[in-house]
């Protein structure tokens, strides 16, 4: 629908060198960043990865995680104008630490906990330009379309709504919404619960629009004011549809939660069942439906029979989702014929699901083999941990470790405990190395199966770069069962 506009051509037509040049960008030249600034729609969206002398502008760069770090309240009253000029490299000790206080006393909790998880970059002094609207920090056309959407949308609506979304509701968008075979008004409606820009009853009481606010679906004698959670979740009639669906939702209880968790709770874990596409479609559908069946009594006088009601929903979803649920059984159709011609990737991935063979760097010498056993632990305030365990050739434990960090994601706190695992055995002398974790993203990003997240680069260079050390230094997946120990070593640890 958008790529078809001019608009959306014109953006399009600036993906295509961004592409190009996003991809240099990641090793940062004065070039490739001098020809940034001739983008000025990107630019307004890089993140910063800031190096130890960082100039970037703590309050005009998005350099926390991506984002703009959000200033603590009782510091906006101050009008300290210095402050205004501050850069992030202010704010690191001669010592190259982050200024713990000062970050403290600066930034709110949330964001204070990021910056110090965030890992300076030491080895580069200057700073780091990324993409930061997908996982491996490079620019790809799926993001900027979404991305160039959200916009679009705030545009029409309030400036507001685009940071309305915060982060965990962009990244929904992001990665599940925008990439759904749904039609695009759905994505619409639930875009707009998200950012509150939905027109309910609410909504016009707050202008004082001298409309009907109550909800028009509730049996006669309710006067509950139409908020988006009443509507589409916790109004009686609304209630008996999830719960009369086949998803057989129970809304009961849910009320202390704001609409935009819900949808993404419910999102994240019907996607993760059998069937989780179809499921998803089906639970869009009903906030579709309901959005439809309200318009109708609410504006052509349709009468609120339940029964009728319930009757009108699924007769006008019904036969969409039948649609939609044959594209999706297509599509898969589609990636098993590709799959029996034999995707290299998917092959090597699935033998080291299998344990068969793994990464390796280097040849098995006449040395003794340690092998140590890896895993971490990760919180979502920034708190991380790890643990390992090494065993002799003959499967005797010779040495565990924990430590507790901080970190800015589980995946960089499982690479930072193989990085610790590295660096003991090459201090020690070891020189044949078998190291194995349980996470399988890692395991695939070492060896180059898939694009790395830009999280962990920095970390799997060193990783990597110790390799030389080691007559043969070789990573290998393992299921999670048979990683207790290091599991419950990194448990402990972050409970500490
Ligand atoms: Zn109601």
């Amino acid at each position: 629908m958008l790529e078809q506009s001019s608009a959306g051509q014109a953006w399009m037509a600036a993906d295509l060198r961004g592409c190009v040049f996003l991809q240099q960008g990641t090793s940062s030249s004065w070039g490739v960043r001098s020809i940034l600034y001739g983008f000025q729609n990107l630019k307004g969206f890089l993140g910063w990865k800031p190096g130890e002398n960082s100039r970037l502008n703590v309050w005009t760069s998005r350099w926390v995680g991506g984002e703009y770090p959000e200033p603590r309240d009782c510091w906006l009253g101050h009008g300290d104008v210095h402050l205004v000029d501050l850069q992030v490299g202010h704010l690191v000790s001669s010592q190259g630490q982050w200024n713990e206080e000062l970050i403290r006393s600066l930034f709110v909790e949330e964001h204070a906990e990021r910056i110090l998880a965030t890992r300076l970059r030491t080895e580069r002094l200057q700073d780091e330009v990324f993409w930061p609207f997908s996982n491996h920090g490079t620019f790809t056309v799926k993001s900027g379309y979404g991305l160039f959407f959200e916009e679009y949308m705030s545009r029409k609506g309030s400036q507001k709504d685009f940071t309305r979304l915060g982060m965990r509701g962009r990244s929904f968008c992001q990665q599940q919404l925008w990439t759904l075979t749904v039609p695009n008004t759905w994505k619409i409606l639930i875009w707009r619960i998200l950012t509150g820009t939905l027109s309910v009853g609410r909504e016009f009481q707050q202008r004082n629009m001298g409309v009907d606010v109550f909800c028009g679906l509730c049996g006669t004698g309710h006067n509950n004011l139409e908020t988006v959670e009443h509507l589409f979740r916790d109004c009686e009639f609304s209630a008996r549809i999830w719960a009369g669906s086949m998803l057989g939702i129970r809304v009961e209880g849910a009320e202390h939660l704001n609409m935009t968790d819900w949808i993404i709770d419910w999102v994240k874990y019907l996607r993760k069942q059998e069937g989780g596409l179809k499921r998803v479609i089906f639970f869009i559908a009903i906030i579709w439906g309901l959005w439809i069946i309200r318009n109708k009594v609410k504006f052509e006088g349709l009468a609120n029979n339940h029964r009728v009601l319930a009757g009108v929903l699924f007769d006008s979803i019904k036969e969409r989702v039948h649609i939609l649920n044959n594209q999706v059984d297509h599509k898969r159709t589609l990636e098993d014929a590709r799959g029996g011609v034999g995707d290299q990737l998917d092959q090597q991935i699935t033998d080291l699901r299998n344990g068969i063979p793994y990464h390796m760097i280097g040849q098995p010498g006449h040395c003794s083999v340690l092998r140590i056993k890896v895993d971490a632990s990760w919180e979502r305030s920034f708190k991380a941990a790890f643990g390992w365990v090494a065993y002799d050739e003959l499967g005797h434990e010779c040495m565990r470790n924990q430590v507790t960090t901080r970190a800015e994601s589980a995946l960089q706190a499982e690479a930072l405990g193989i990085r610790d695992v590295v660096s003991w055995a090459r201090s020690g002398g070891v020189l044949h190395l078998t190291i194995s974790s349980d996470c399988l993203l890692l395991i695939c990003a070492i060896a180059e199966l898939t694009k790395t997240d830009h999280l962990i680069k920095d970390i799997l260079e060193e990783i990597r770069s110790s390799a030389s050390f080691f007559h043969c230094l070789s990573f290998c997946f393992i299921p999670r069962h048979i990683n207790s120990v290091a599991h419950g070593l990194a448990r402990q640890a972050i409970r500490l």
